[in-house]
């Protein structure tokens, strides 16, 4: 039996016929998800359909819906938009228009029905699924299909998916294109930032987003905005004032430059348009700024679709079609959707009425109903950007003196993508509630050379979207010196610690955490914030800079590919990092249209490269005349005899002449580069989580002063202003972890079960059926020839 969540191919399926349409506005990702739809289906032995122009190829029939084949997806991986078109169609919006779209489909012999669209497109969807009784009975009754076809086709299911960048279905942490926007408006505004800089320049950028602040506030956190609009928190009235009163704080603070992002469906309190040019006048106006309106527009749907959109749309394609085999005649129509980092289906008719009632909120100006409405990561992460944008010296949100505490942020093992974004979140969130946020230089040898100072607003300006690490991180653990790790904590009045890093991190945490008898220094909250482009830190299913990394490699395999094809028949195996871990091996195999993965977990051995060679030459034997370059993943650890080198020489030896074989390897590329927007959103959550369960850990253990009991060395006096935090509870060293739909904290002595301290690596990996599918997809031990 497969493990759970993996997919059983041996299960007798039913065949069906299963139509396939991209509806609304087009959305990055929409590919990718109707290539592993229609692959999935062939798998599974159903044979799948596309329906070209959306809804209007259900109205039109005829050549509008056919049948697909394997190949007809080959390259839907790379491309934006949708291949197989998508269009706003009115006649569906009639009772007369959807008729004809039952007839088309009743006539073509399709049971099933796959939308990807935004909210419109599913209301359409849903609407067909309940009138579909009654559009059958009226079809006999009218003696346009047989008693039999009307009996055949008594229900049609239907399976929805969120295909929109602006993110904006209820219920939903993610859908379909989203991120591969949120990466166009970072892209600009990243660029638009140096500009800004030199001129000291104020710029107002409008994104996309009529009734949703998703994009705009994600944007805002991703590059370090200094002020939103979005249309589910409007501002109080006379924002003007308090706008201008902020941006000018953090230019008198030393910022060279303002930038306000605004979602295009801004509203006021009244349900007034906030338009960027207004906003340009005020800041011209009032503060004098030199001050540039853009718009992003259509930039933000275009481009090849970002790592995690491919992932997303090829998951929810795959289970789409699970789903629809699960499926009885009394299932309700499912949204497939996302919660953290687990795929959900739940009833599309519930999704969509919640989604209505958001605008319905908004038009009412129930705005707190508007946000309850949104998920709830949503308004987490609006509370916490608002909490760190700006510099405010006299914050309301400042703590009493005696909640005050001093945390020292550390990092350590390599860099990777997002290390700085969270560094920045936590040490401006630590400011403006008062704690003293020091910054530990060069990980523990660092530490251990006392090289700490107090990070200030200004110092951490700009790493939001800096690659690296700007601490300075370092491999060494603490262990050679655990005195002086002691010494220098207890000497700078370190309360709290936040360790930023891999595997190397999780161990050193640990061995703080076991030492805490021998140390009392070590008697204080520590947590670990996984950064790590390998993604191999127990007690998290995501570490920041996987997805940096796993888009790099993506992007390259992208290139790759394309020199692969232009030279006819070549196969590249490419090495990736990734130690003993394959996840990035598989998540960029899947994402990037590997042929195969080669991960330590599985090894490589002569049978198994038998199966792919014979895989590979049955391909091109099929496919002669045709330009198509393959790839295949290598992870740097997969075997120990046969190297990527070697792979590509028996691939190449054994080809039979029908291709060649050649390598590419990475290397450290993948760490490096600006973050992505993705990682640099995780890493503001998982620093301002952080942040607060460290201080709510502090509080519990803080020992009040008292100066009876303070015995301290003179030199040392000013210490007695820090109340002793002491906590030697497993519970208050932990890791901090996405794990499933849920963040949670894991005491860091309870994940010792879990890991393999020789391979550093988690002992169970919750990826399999991404490695599953990277085979499934790519044909390995598929009947393509019968789809
Ligand atoms: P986006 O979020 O990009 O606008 P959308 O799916 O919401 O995408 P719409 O233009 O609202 O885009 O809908 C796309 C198509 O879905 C419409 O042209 C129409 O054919 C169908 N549709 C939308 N709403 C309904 C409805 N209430 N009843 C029937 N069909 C609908």
């Amino acid at each position: 039996k497969p493990d759970p969540g993996t997919f059983d191919l041996s299960e007798k399926p039913v065949q069906k016929n299963i139509g396939i349409l991209t509806s609304g506005g087009d959305a990055q990702g929409m590919n990718p998800c109707v290539r592993a739809v229609v692959r999935m289906a062939i798998a599974r032995k159903c044979r799948p359909f596309f329906i070209y122009e959306g809804y209007q190829g259900l109205v039109d029939g005829g050549d509008k819906i056919k049948q697909a084949k394997w190949t007809d997806v080959s390259g839907f991986l790379t491309s934006g938009g949708t291949m197989i078109g998508t269009a706003r169609c009115k006649e569906f919006r009639e009772i007369e228009g959807r008729r004809t779209g039952v007839y088309n489909l009743i006539k073509k012999g399709i049971d099933a029905l796959v939308v990807i669209g935004g909210d419109g497109s599913l209301t359409g969807a849903d609407k067909l699924r309940a009138e579909w009784p009654d559009h059958v009975a009226a079809l006999e009754k009218d003696g346009r299909i047989s008693k039999e076809d009307a009996n055949k086709y008594r229900t049609l299911m239907i399976v929805g998916m969120v295909g929109s960048i602006d993110n904006d279905l209820a219920s939903t942490d993610m859908t379909i294109g989203a991120c591969s926007a949120l990466e166009r408006i970072c892209e600009s505004v990243d660029a638009i930032l140096s500009t800004a800089m030199s001129h000291q320049r104020a710029f107002v950028v409008e994104v996309m987003g009529r009734h949703c602040g998703w994009l705009a506030l994600n944007a805002a956190i991703s590059t370090g905005a200094d002020y939103l609009f979005i249309p589910e928190a409007p501002p109080k009235d006379d924002w003007e004032e308090s706008m201008c009163k902020t941006l000018k704080a953090s230019r008198d603070a030393g910022k060279r430059t303002s930038l306000v992002i605004v979602a295009e469906g801004a509203l006021d309190r009244n349900l007034n348009p906030i338009k960027p040019d207004y906003i340009k006048d005020i800041l011209s106006t009032r503060l004098g700024y030199d001050t540039r309106v853009t718009i992003l527009g259509h930039v933000q749907r275009g481009g090849a679709p970002a790592h995690f959109d491919r992932f997303l749309g090829t998951m929810q394609g795959a289970e789409a079609i699970e789903a629809i085999l699960r499926a009885t005649p009394d299932t309700p129509s499912p949204v497939i959707g996302m919660l953290e980092n687990k795929i959900t289906t739940q009833p599309l008719k519930e999704a969509i009425e919640l989604t209505g009632q958001v605008a319905q909120a908004i038009e009412s100006k129930d705005f707190a109903r508007a946000m309850a409405l949104r998920s709830a990561s949503f308004s987490k992460q609006l509370t916490s950007y608002k909490e760190i944008a700006n510099f405010n010296p006299d914050s309301k949100m400042k703590l009493p003196q005696e909640k005050r505490l001093r945390i020292a942020i550390l990092h350590a093992g390599a860099p990777a993508g997002g290390m700085n974004t969270a560094t920045r979140s936590a040490v401006r969130l630590c400011i403006n509630r008062g704690h003293t946020p020091l910054g530990v230089h060069n990980g523990f040898p660092g530490l251990m050379r006392g090289e700490i100072s107090e990070l200030d607003w200004l110092s951490v300006d700009g790493w939001t979207i800096a690659g690296g690490s700007k601490l300075g991180t370092n491999r060494d653990q603490p262990t050679p010196q655990m005195g002086a790790v002691a010494y220098q904590l207890q000497k700078h009045n370190v309360q709290a610690l936040m360790v930023i890093g891999g595997f190397e991190a999780f161990t050193a945490v640990l061995e703080l955490a076991r030492n805490r008898d021998q140390y009392p220094a070590f008697n204080i909250p520590m947590v670990l914030v996984p950064a790590t482009v390998s993604n191999n830190v127990p007690g998290t299913e995501f570490s920041l800079g996987s997805d940096t990394a796993s888009n790099v490699i993506v992007r390259s395999t992208d290139m790759i590919k394309q020199s692969a094809s232009s030279n006819r028949r070549r196969v590249f195996v490419i090495e990736v990092q990734g130690g003993n871990c394959g996840y990035l091996a598989v998540m960029a195999g899947l994402s990037g249209g590997s042929t195969t993965v080669y991960t330590p977990e599985e090894g490589v051995d002569l049978t198994r490269l038998q199966r792919d060679i014979t895989h590979l030459r049955t391909r091109y034997i099929k496919e002669l005349g045709r330009s198509e370059g393959r790839v295949t993943l290598c992870n740097e650890n997969a075997s120990k005899i046969y190297s990527t080198e070697m792979i590509a020489k028996i691939y190449e030896a054994e080809s039979g002449g029908f291709y060649g074989a050649r390598t590419s390897v990475l290397g450290h590329l993948q760490q490096g580069g600006t973050p992505s927007p993705l990682d640099r959103c995780r890493a503001n959550t998982m620093a301002v989580d952080s942040i607060n369960w460290l201080q709510s850990r502090c509080w519990e253990a803080m020992e009040i002063p008292n100066e009876d009991n303070i015995r301290l060395p003179s030199d040392q006096l000013k210490r007695k202003y820090f109340p002793r935090v002491y906590s030697n509870t497993p519970d208050t060293a932990a890791v901090i972890g996405v794990i499933g739909s849920e963040v949670r904290f894991t005491p860091i002595k309870d994940l010792v079960a879990h890991t393999d301290f020789g391979r550093r690596v988690p002992r169970t990996i919750w990826w399999g059926a991404s490695r599953q599918l990277v085979d499934i997809l790519s044909g390995v031990g598929v009947d393509i020839e019968n789809g």
